[in-house]
């Protein structure tokens, strides 16, 4: 009995992303410990992924083991659409993966209960209850990297859907003339306001290829392409947001995702836009996140004693 009071309840967290694996053992109090990395390696085809991401998790169980702590079960967290209450991946385009029983999978080989999540919707929990949202009670988490997405949190909790597609605010159409979108439609805001089609509309007007943070550092430089590209940007998100905030009416807007990293070089003509074209409704305060790329981590613990108590 002594034994099993010490014996410190973990949760092996598993965050697959497009690129790279973070994965570590998040305790209940939101601590991680045990961080692992890898690539995830998709051009290898899904089986290959599906291997490592079991391979990752039974490395943690047993190294939770092996320092004397009881794994309660695995989290796991995606991008794409995800049937959170089947533990399906539906579909990621970014994992080549579509109709994988991935929580059947990992806990019939570890011999522990698995939940899958969604990566945007777990590192919006995270940023409300650990991060940059603590305090708020509705949080609205928008992640700005190769993609856009966003997560709406009420007292800790991601809104998922009824389909788990949720919070896909990179696919509202906000420049109906605009570049075509990898999802299929036209002027999207993630085709005209991501890090990546910051770097594609700066590589079309200056003729040499950028990614989002050398625009980021041409407009402190004073850059005058590099300050087109990112006002343009800039006025597309702030719609969004707006359109977000009339949804959702958020007392905070996170801003998460590799753009974020540009900090007030984005964020302060972020504030201003999204105020200037706010009419009734409340402004939402404006915020970087706090955790990094470890929020979709963390958030796969979180996820994960989530089901354990519903499941009691
Ligand atoms: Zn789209």
């Amino acid at each position: 009995m002594a034994a099993d009071v010490m014996m410190a309840d973990v949760m092996v967290a598993v965050d697959v992303g497009g690129t790279g694996i973070k994965a570590g053992l998040v305790a209940r109090d939101g601590t991680v410990r045990l961080r692992r990395r890898c690539p995830t390696g998709a051009d290898r085809g899904p089986a290959a992924v599906m291997a490592t991401v079991l391979r990752v998790a039974g490395d943690l169980a047993a190294a939770a083991r092996a320092d004397g702590r009881r794994p309660r079960g695995v989290g796991v967290v995606v991008p794409g659409v995800v049937d959170e209450d089947r533990g399906v991946l539906v579909w990621s385009a970014n994992l080549g993966v579509r109709d994988e029983p991935l929580a059947d999978r990992v806990s019939a080989k570890l011999g522990l209960p698995a939940w899958l999540g969604h990566d945007v919707r777990a590192g919006g929990v995270a940023e409300a209850r650990h991060g940059a949202g603590r305090g708020a009670r509705h949080v609205l988490f928008v992640a700005v990297g190769t993609g856009i997405a966003a997560a709406q949190v009420v007292a800790g909790r991601a809104v998922a859907g009824a389909h788990g597609a949720a919070g896909e605010l990179g696919h509202v159409v906000i420049r109906p003339d605009g570049p075509g979108c990898g999802c299929g439609g036209r002027g999207c805001l993630e085709a005209v306001a991501s890090a990546a089609a910051i770097g594609r509309r700066y590589a079309e007007l200056a003729g040499g290829p950028a990614d989002a943070s050398q625009v980021a550092a041409g407009v402190a430089a004073g850059d005058p392409t590099a300050a087109r590209v990112w006002r343009e940007a800039v006025a597309a998100l702030a719609d969004g947001l707006v359109i977000g905030q009339a949804l959702v009416d958020a007392e905070l807007i996170v801003v998460g995702g590799g753009l974020a990293e540009a900090g007030e070089t984005l964020l302060a003509p972020l504030r201003a836009a999204v105020k200037e074209r706010l009419t009734f409704h409340r402004e939402p305060a404006l915020v970087p996140a706090a955790l990094g790329d470890q929020a979709g981590c963390l958030g796969a613990g979180l996820v994960g004693f989530d089901h354990l108590e519903v499941a009691g």
